[in-house]
């Protein structure tokens, strides 16, 4: 409390990511999805190359470089493409852009119970109503919850997460099918690391009320430029245009939108860390439910792990983090039972899992 800020502030209650080691800390770092491999070599090219002098410049406002990448990858038009300071801030803009303010209407924006803990934090501090929808068994996300309701707009993370369980492009068109009159979000940042789907992107020109939002943070290794993108119809992309120049209208650097297009280009790099990864993921899926642990069928970077009765959640949390290995904990009580653990490369999984047999 602080009577210098607004009520706004002294009533917020902000999303906590997960710990940073300090700088020289030793640690296997399994707690916030990123990328354990470098981004791609052409990336350090480019910055080589990269003209110091330019930056006196504002950088284009539209990152059209990243938006032209985006557009060759997906197969869609520049026109479609929406660029931001990582892809929070898209989603923060989307929330402002597309979800009515409580005091201009009774309706809520629909997302699931358990998902990103961003996006009941966006809801509130943009005025936006929030229902969150319960999952079913296994944290399962049913379309036809989403069908029907009376609301302001949804949002979903696809796959979800911390659960790593994903919906098919016909359950997507299921949701969409039932709301042409409101916005509907879907959320794939992790959607290159998903087995037998690749992204709603493909329904865009379809649906005019779809809105499907990417980063560069975790499948291209870079959380550390902050570099985010939202795809979807003309209109919606003026919207979120407008939104931006209400609040900041360079969100991406030159040097950012340099690397951004650079890594979006390289195909090959992509392709080969994604598949390490989710070659990684198997194993360490197996290895975890041989040990007991309960496991969704992730198709995320990440495993979201249920221990065997023997340790709960966090102590096993504890345990790790006392021998170098940080993974995530919620202490929500909904979710507390579980830890979510990052895939890093196979030696530090290989660290990881005789941690956890030292300890059960
Ligand atoms: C990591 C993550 C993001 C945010 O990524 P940025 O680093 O801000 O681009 C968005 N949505 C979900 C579900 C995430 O897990």
């Amino acid at each position: 409390m602080n009577k210098y800020w607004n009520k706004k502030i002294n009533q917020a209650t902000p999303y906590v990511a997960g710990e940073q080691p300090r700088p020289g800390q030793k640690v296997i770092k399994l707690n916030t999805n990123e990328n354990p491999y470098p981004p791609s070599p052409k990336v350090a090219e480019a910055l080589r190359s990269f003209d110091t002098a330019d930056l006196r410049l504002y950088p284009n406002t539209n990152s059209d470089i990243v938006r032209d990448a985006v557009a060759a990858v997906y197969g869609i038009e520049r026109k479609n493409v929406f660029v931001g300071n990582g892809s929070d801030e898209v989603l923060a803009l989307c929330w402002q852009t597309f979800f009515e303010k409580e005091y201009n209407t009774g309706k809520s924006v629909l997302t699931p119970e358990v998902s990103y803990s961003f996006y009941p934090v966006y809801s509130s501090f943009y005025d936006v109503r929030c229902e969150q929808v319960p999952l079913r068994e296994e944290w399962r996300i049913e379309p036809g919850d989403y069908c029907g309701k009376d609301c302001c707009g949804i949002a979903i993370a696809n796959p979800n997460a911390p659960t790593g369980r994903l919906l098919s492009i016909d359950e997507i068109r299921m949701i969409l099918d039932a709301n042409p009159d409101v916005p509907v979000l879907i959320d794939e940042a992790y959607a290159d690391f998903a087995e037998g789907y690749k992204t709603a992107a493909s329904l865009i020109s379809e649906y005019k009320n779809l809105i499907v939002v990417m980063t560069l943070s975790k499948s291209y290794s870079l959380a550390g430029i902050r570099m985010g993108f939202a795809m979807g119809d003309e209109e919606l992309i003026t919207g979120l245009t407008m939104a931006r120049d209400s609040f900041n209208s360079y969100p991406g650097d030159r040097v950012a939108q340099k690397v951004a297009e650079t890594a979006l280009l390289d195909r090959d790099y992509w392709e080969k860390t994604r598949q390490a990864i989710i070659a990684t993921r198997r194993w360490v899926t197996d290895e975890l439910r041989g040990l007991g642990f309960t496991l969704t069928d992730s198709h995320a970077n990440f495993v979201w792990a249920k221990p065997p009765k023997k340790i709960d959640a966090q102590t096993l949390y504890n345990c790790l983090k006392a021998k170098g290995i940080l993974i995530r904990y919620f202490s929500n009580p909904k979710i507390s039972d579980h830890l979510r653990i990052t895939i890093g490369t196979d030696e530090e999984m290989k660290a990881l899992i005789d941690a956890i047999r030292e300890e059960i």
